[in-house]
């Protein structure tokens, strides 16, 4: 086994980088309302070939916003349940679609293939742009049909400040707590993407660090990009054991 890779213990697909959402504290800048992403096939096996070689615990899929690509989310956490692994995320702004028929089918495929953390991104940033009462309809969805779903929110400089921000995050969690959802700690920003360019007044003291960044030396956690980019290689490209077989932290862009 590569030694820099001993410790993998999760998977995540950045699944597309389409997102209907401008979040101004988005640590990835940027997105387009539409586009493609990863291979719902190639995704699965990819799942399925690391996790008989490590001892995977965690298969994650976010984006963007996921489920605007929701098939490769679908075949994703459905190879890592059969593959036995036992956390399977999604985190989601709950936008995808406005139709009721839609949000339910969504719901219905997310518990079928074995979804069992879904973390609903609810806070001032997320609702500035995103329609409060469209993501309730999922939520309420997701509550009716026992998917088990925490809302996830972005703090400003950490839980405890008192800024405009933050009040505003605890009056919208005060909103889905009602609907008897619980809330996950949440994050708090960091300074890169739109955070750096739209809430720059607030990183002025010593600014949280990315909590994301990996060890190039030691790395838990499989990265993929939408394109297929991980640890150096390209799914596309190569076999995604050989891939790992030669990773050095050299070549990983972590
Ligand atoms: S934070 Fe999430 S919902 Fe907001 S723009 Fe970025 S990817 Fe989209």
């Amino acid at each position: 086994m590569n030694a820099y890779l001993r410790n993998i213990n999760k998977i995540e697909f950045v699944v597309t980088d389409a997102c209907c959402g401008r979040c101004r504290h988005c640590s990835q800048g940027e997105h387009p309302a539409r586009g493609d992403g990863i291979d719902p096939a190639l995704a699965a096996e990819t799942v399925k070939k690391i996790a008989a070689a490590y001892a995977v615990v965690t298969v994650m899929a976010f984006g963007g916003e996921p489920l605007l690509h929701r098939e490769a989310v679908y075949a994703i956490m459905e190879a890592a349940r059969q593959e036995g692994v036992p956390h399977r995320q999604v985190i989601t702004s709950g936008y995808f679609s406005k139709d009721s028929e839609t949000i339910r089918c969504v719901v219905r495929r997310l518990a079928d293939c074995g979804v069992n953390d879904l973390r609903l991104s609810v806070d001032a940033f997320h609702q500035e742009f995103i329609p409060a009462e469209v993501v309730k309809l999922f939520a309420a969805e997701a509550v009716k049909q026992g998917l088990p779903i925490r809302l996830q929110p972005a703090w400003l400089v950490s839980r405890e400040d008192d800024n405009p921000y933050n009040r505003k995050t605890k009056e919208i969690l005060g909103e889905f707590s009602a609907m008897g959802i619980p809330v996950h700690d949440g994050n708090v920003i960091f300074p890169e993407g739109n955070a750096v360019k739209f809430l720059a007044e607030y990183f002025t003291g010593e600014a949280p660090a990315n909590p994301y960044k990996e060890d190039p030396y030691d790395v838990t956690c499989v990265s993929f990009a939408p394109n297929g980019d991980v640890l150096g290689g390209n799914v596309y490209q190569r076999d995604i054991l050989d891939i790992l077989d030669n990773y050095t932290p050299q070549e990983g862009r972590l």
